[in-house]
């Protein structure tokens, strides 16, 4: 797939500090907290900040931002890095904020000497009612006059684990008239005891709070552009001030730009560690998640979502991603890439009455009808066969039905031309086996005087392998699940259709040998991947449905010129 550099404002950026002689390289850098599995969104900005790295040849660090132990582990940690390198990406530096605890408190201490921040012991309920609202300006804390002497001794105390969580914070010392409120004294560092930090242990129990850590992180690094979604725009003074205000030598440019939002899904950790928690789905890596880790075992290759990010861009209005956008680019990758198989779903046998019993005969078939390179492999075909259940129906509906139907005839796929002779029934009525015939003269032929129009994939019965396939519908069936406010819990959109598993299916003896995550077009049914947690059982999961729906949406999104 082509990936050619892209262009957005934040590039234009790049470009001008460049030229300017602003910088000499590019640093970025991603930085996820790691209390949860990364999604689709965190791709979003993994291909920014490692993708504006590798096309400027500058350096992008990843850098945990583990400020908060009470919801953070070392789980997590590890599929981070995991995710990131599967997406094809390799950090110059690994660093957590947790490194820096020990600077950070040092720059506190310099803040609090230079008059800029101070101990203040109101309670939460306290501090909100004197923060004011957007249209009143707030009061002073009755804490904001102390001693520089009195501060050091306190914050000194409050790390040496004297006080209660809750009883002081440190705050800084700017404007509680300021029309931005994140200006108006805003808490640096809270008190956490008793919690083991999975970096630092139980070295600390005064913890930074993000908007000191970030930027002070971030200039530690020497970070060039500080790249965060818009929520961090109101911030951004703050970002600022703490740097203006300590002893240090770089100063990064924070610019924002929108968060992916996804239909009929929800992006948020809080969010999907309810999904994992409540055992909705079966974990992070269940394929109907939009974690990264869920992606790839649906089948999801790292080229189609890095492509999806290309695709979808970087700009700072906020807007929602149709699916289809992001299944259109699995979708045109495996239309080159998948070699085609044949899987019956929903079986239904066949018995072909003329054709010899012990007979059994090995066809020779391409594994790609476009890409001669991809090779041929053996197909067996004998007697008995399965043909799938929508593939069959006694009376055609309409004359658009081109499937089987009795006393007519259809192509099986590669094979021969067969006819559906007598129907067998249960008890019940319905339609539980197939007795036909074939006419020896078609294979690989059209037959004498007369059209056949349907061609139907199938399965040997004697040589076809029992597997599961599961396919999978929208996990949730709201397009903005999370913000329909007529529900009380978006959880009621939960799709119960979501999963479906064809536990009898049937499958061409080649996919016996497939690896996992192996990935492939079964024939007239979509594209399918070998599952990567069931290991001792044939497991496909549907990456995605054949048709492709996008190309009407592409024309909205990028009308022509
Ligand atoms: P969540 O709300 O899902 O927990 P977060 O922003 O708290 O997301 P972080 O781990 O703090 O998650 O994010 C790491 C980086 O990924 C941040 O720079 C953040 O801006 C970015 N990011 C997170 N979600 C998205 C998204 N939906 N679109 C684009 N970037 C995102
Ligand atoms: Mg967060």
């Amino acid at each position: 797939m082509e990936e050619s550099k892209p262009t957005n404002f934040i590039r234009s950026i790049i470009d001008e500090d460049l030229a300017a002689g602003r910088i000499q390289q590019v640093v970025t850098r991603f930085p996820p907290e790691p209390n949860g599995y990364l999604h689709i969104g965190h791709a979003k900005s993994i291909v920014l900040n490692f993708g504006i790295a590798q096309d400027y040849h500058g350096r992008c660090n990843l850098r945990f931002d583990d400020t908060n132990p009470a919801k953070e582990e070392e789980e997590f940690v590890a599929a981070i890095e995991h995710d990131v390198q599967w997406l094809g990406y390799q950090w110059d530096e690994l660093r957590f904020a947790s490194d820096y605890f020990e600077q950070l408190y040092t720059y506190a201490i310099e803040l609090i000497e230079k008059g800029l921040a101070y101990v203040c012991e109101l309670s939460a309920e306290q501090t909100r009612a004197y923060r004011g609202t957007l249209k009143e300006p707030g009061k002073n804390s009755p804490y904001r006059d102390r001693s520089v002497a009195e501060n050091l001794d306190l914050f000194q105390r409050m790390r040496a684990g004297e006080f209660e969580d809750g009883s002081r914070v440190l705050r800084a010392k700017i404007d509680m008239a300021s029309p931005n409120m994140n200006m108006r004294d805003p808490v640096l560092y809270r008190i956490r005891r008793g919690l083991i930090h999975h970096q630092t242990g139980d070295a600390w129990c005064l913890y930074p709070m993000y908007d000191f850590t970030h930027p002070i992180s971030d200039a530690l690094e020497g970070i060039t552009h500080s790249l965060c979604t818009l929520e961090f725009e109101d911030h951004r003074p703050l970002y600022d001030w703490v740097l203006e205000h300590i002893t240090i030598a770089c100063h990064p440019r924070q610019i924002e730009f929108s968060r992916l939002n996804l239909q009929y899904t929800v992006m948020s950790k809080r969010k999907l560690t309810q999904l994992v928690d409540e055992g909705l789905v079966e974990g992070w890596d269940d394929p109907r998640m939009p974690t990264i880790a869920g992606l790839r075992r649906r089948g999801y290759t790292p080229a189609s979502i890095r492509e999806f990010c290309r695709r979808i861009g970087i700009t700072k209005s906020d807007n929602s991603v149709e699916m289809e956008l992001l299944e259109s680019c699995i979708r045109e990758e495996l239309e080159v890439s998948a070699p085609r198989r044949m899987a019956v779903l929903r079986p239904l046998k066949l018995t072909l009455s003329n054709y010899p019993e012990d007979k059994v005969e090995s066809l020779t078939v391409v594994n790609h009808p476009k890409r001669e390179e991809m090779g041929t492999r053996a197909l067996p075909f004998s007697r008995e066969i399965y043909i799938d259940r929508h593939d069959f129906t006694e009376v055609a509906p309409n004359k658009k039905f081109k499937r089987l139907v009795t006393g007519g005839e259809v192509r099986l796929r590669y094979g021969y031309v067969v006819r559906c002779d007598e129907v067998i029934k249960n008890a019940a009525g319905e339609v539980v086996e197939l007795i036909g015939s074939y006419d020896p003269q078609t294979l690989g032929k059209n037959p004498q005087g007369r059209k056949v129009k349907g061609v139907i994939h199938w399965v040997s019965a004697e040589h076809g392998l029992p597997a599961e396939i599961r396919v999978y519908d929208r996990l949730l069936s709201h397009p903005a699940p999370d913000s329909d406010k007529s529900v009380e819990d978006w959880k009621t959109h939960l799709n119960p259709r979501s999963l479906i598993r064809y536990t009898e299916a049937r499958v061409e003896p080649a996919l016996g040998e497939a690896e996992s995550l192996a990935r492939f077009q079964f024939e007239r049914e979509g594209y399918f991947c070998r599952d990567s947690a069931a290991t001792d059982s044939l497991v496909f999961n549907q990456v995605v449905a054949l048709r492709d729906t996008w190309a009407k949406i592409a024309q909205v999104i990028n009308p022509a010129p």
